[in-house]
């Protein structure tokens, strides 16, 4: 039996989010959902608004909130290249600001607080597969630079606040996730692999598509992060979190041409600036503080990933 705890879940409109609010509702917590609707939608939450022990608040992480709370997951943050890049500036401002409120809050209530970050803190790897213990190569200057050294300032705000103000921290580093409520435009290569598969439309693999990502269910990547956050104190991460399947972006396009049985032609356009060669979670640490491993395979994962864009496009 879990003990109801309150627990706020910014960015809880978002894909991820709305999986983990969903999965804290079913466990009959209480859920605040915080979000300013900028890539998630009431259509992704509209299924728990009914439910007594949910909320919805409509808020800006870049202004500060006061709330009673007992756990916060830290997700508000655009996640694909297309929407943090829209306003570079703002997606600065979400990480850092974003950081700084909701550590305070963390602080002041006394609240348990987790951070979504990112494979992207590695950068363009020199390093194959990535451990924990890599400090990365990442372009201080370029157009991926917003979202990478935000989330790589979240992470050290994290452990400033833990160490300066024994802030109870996790820290989870997610690698490249896919499932239902991705964005139909959010330009992440499954979504719009899939809706260019399903349309007809040409599918745009960039630059020659031998660069790899690997690629975790939504599912398995909520259980990580609910594991962590349950991880005994002594362990605060950072922790990778993704399934190791590493693939070449263009065996992916044919993997999605084959399963949707799609007529759609491969295009091949330039590859956007720094976008990493590969990536591959090394998920040792996971395994072995977590017991966490992913279940889902990417043919598995991609079915059910199509069940659903293929619902919301008839
Ligand atoms: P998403 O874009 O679907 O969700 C982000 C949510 O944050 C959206 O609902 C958005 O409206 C909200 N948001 C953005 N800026 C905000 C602000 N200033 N104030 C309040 N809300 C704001 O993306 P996602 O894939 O669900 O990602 C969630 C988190 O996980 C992000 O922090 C992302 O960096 C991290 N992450 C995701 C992946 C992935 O593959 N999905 C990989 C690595 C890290
Ligand atoms: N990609 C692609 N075609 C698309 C969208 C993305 O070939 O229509 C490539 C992109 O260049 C990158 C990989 O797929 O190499 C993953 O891109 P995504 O934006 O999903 O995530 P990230 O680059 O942040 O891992």
């Amino acid at each position: 039996m879990h003990l109801q705890k309150r627990i706020l879940v910014t960015g809880g409109a978002g894909f991820l989010g709305s999986h983990l609010c969903e999965r804290l509702v079913e466990e009959g917590h209480d859920v605040l959902c915080l979000d300013n609707f900028f890539t998630g939608t009431k259509r992704n939450i509209e299924h728990l608004i009914t439910k007594p022990n949910f909320e919805m608040i409509r808020h800006d992480l870049v202004q500060p909130i006061f709330l009673e709370v007992d756990e916060i997951y830290n997700l508000a943050c655009p996640a694909s290249p297309v929407h943090y890049q829209y306003n570079p500036v703002k997606t600065v401002k979400t990480c850092i600001m974003g950081a700084i409120h909701m550590l305070g809050l963390a602080k002041r209530v006394n609240a348990k607080i987790l951070q979504a970050s990112t494979s992207e803190v590695y950068g363009d790897p020199v390093v194959h597969p990535q451990k924990e213990s890599y400090w990365g190569n990442v372009n201080p200057i370029g157009l991926r630079s917003c979202y990478d050294e935000g989330k790589r300032c979240a992470e050290t705000l994290f452990f400033d606040y833990h160490r300066q103000n024994r802030v109870n921290i996790r820290v989870v580093r997610i690698f490249n996730t896919y499932g239902p409520r991705m964005h139909p435009n959010d330009g992440r290569v499954v979504s719009n692999f899939i809706v260019q598969a399903l349309t007809g439309q040409d599918m745009t693999v960039f630059g020659d598509g031998s660069q790899t990502r690997s690629f975790c269910y939504v599912d398995d990547l909520i259980e990580g992060m609910i594991r962590m956050m349950g991880a005994p104190d002594e362990f605060i991460g950072p922790v990778n979190l993704g399934n190791p399947g590493e693939f070449t972006i263009l065996e992916l396009a044919e993997t999605i041409i084959r399963m949707t049985g799609s007529t759609s032609n491969i295009v091949f356009k330039p590859l956007p600036k720094d976008d990493p060669m590969q990536r591959k979670p090394d998920i040792a640490l996971a395994t072995e503080k977590l017991q966490w491993t992913p279940r889902v395979n990417l043919e598995d994962g991609l079915k059910r990933t199509i069940s659903y864009f293929k619902a919301m496009i008839e």
